[in-house]
């Protein structure tokens, strides 16, 4: 049994409604190992014949809509929750709920959090279903929790690049329940307050504040070594959610106007083998997914930073303002 509700019953019930004679299946890399039997399933129950995408998604700020437009009736998104984007196709997103029980980790995550009495509580789509439970049983044991809600997502959800749902919380610590430090490092870098990150798949309940300085740290020697840059690479990608032109021109000028030359490079997934044939460019600034020059800088060779660690290596803010680049999809810079 998978560990996530694919949610099966209400796909094969939309394709049916919609007679879809052709249906486009997207997946997290996590969970694309599911693909061919949902695809099999859908297949024996319904007349659609299934295509399954086969690029990586990390996000509704990926849907495979406009590769997929002229191919499907129907994308089946699972794992992600939509955005205000304008999607080709249309769209059945599933949240593929975790199965995974919280209880036996609440009691230790109540210890960690003695001291603490008003609690913000976050999350990603994969347990929005458990944070009801959690904040009961946080609240029963005196308690404060304050679940924060944006345009962009749902009440207590935070995406790698949004965070508008915890932003000015009024809290004491931030509990974020899920796996990985993908999400409580954005919440920590965000936030700048305490957070405790419930991991249940491994039982884990870890402060975040080391990690983040670590990474912090990373980021400060990226900045320092970009400063004698003169050649930079602005780059943007096609992705719908994460196309933003206009800030890329915007960074262009900007460059141009300190005496130093910039290039903007369109591309759809961002990998250091894309920026290779670069050799004359000293440095680049992601416009993209903002997590990229975080979260995977170790695998670039020059310094990539967000368009906020750019106006530090200009002087335009302080290394004491260092604030996380985020994606505002419901005001989103085209
Ligand atoms: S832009 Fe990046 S962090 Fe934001 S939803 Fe897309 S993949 Fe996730």
């Amino acid at each position: 049994m998978s560990m996530y509700d694919m949610d099966l019953d209400k796909v094969i019930r939309k394709i049916n409604s919609k007679d879809a004679q052709t249906v486009g299946l997207q997946f997290p890399e996590g969970l694309k190992m599911q693909a061919v039997k949902i695809a099999r399933i859908i297949e024996d129950e319904t007349d659609a014949t299934v295509i399954i995408s086969g690029d990586p998604c990390f996000g509704a700020c990926d849907v495979s809509d406009w590769k997929m437009k002229d191919s499907v009736d129907l994308i089946v998104h699972y794992a992600h929750t939509p955005l205000p984007l304008k999607y080709e196709v249309p769209t059945l997103f599933i949240e593929a709920y975790s199965n995974i029980d919280v209880k036996k980790n609440l009691e230790k995550c109540l210890a960690e959090l003695k001291g603490y009495s008003r609690i913000g509580l976050a999350t990603t789509t994969q347990h929005l279903h458990l944070l009801a439970e959690i904040k009961d049983y946080l609240e029963d044991n005196g308690k404060e929790v304050i679940l924060g809600s944006s345009p962009s997502t749902r009440k207590g959800q935070v995406l790698g690049c949004n965070f508008s749902s915890i932003k000015d919380l009024n809290v004491e610590i931030i509990l974020f329940v899920g796996s990985g430090n993908f999400h409580p490092l954005g919440i920590k870098l965000f936030s700048n307050t305490p957070v405790l990150a419930m991991d249940p798949y491994n039982n884990e309940i870890r402060k975040m504040d080391e990690y983040a300085d670590r990474i912090l740290r990373i980021r400060f020697a990226r900045i320092t070594k970009a400063r004698t840059a003169e050649k930079w690479g602005i780059i943007v990608s096609s992705k719908e959610g994460q196309y933003r032109m206009k800030l890329a021109k915007e960074i262009k000028k900007t460059i141009e106007e300190k005496g130093m030359e910039a290039y903007i490079i369109l591309a759809d997934n961002i990998n250091p083998d894309i920026l290779l044939p670069y050799l004359e460019l000293d440095a680049f600034v992601v416009s993209a997914c903002p997590r990229i020059a975080i979260d995977d800088s170790q695998m670039y060779k020059k310094p990539l930073l967000t368009p906020q660690e750019l106006e530090i290596v200009l002087n335009k803010r302080e290394w004491e303002n260092y604030q996380l680049d985020e994606i505002l999809f419901h005001e989103r810079y085209r």
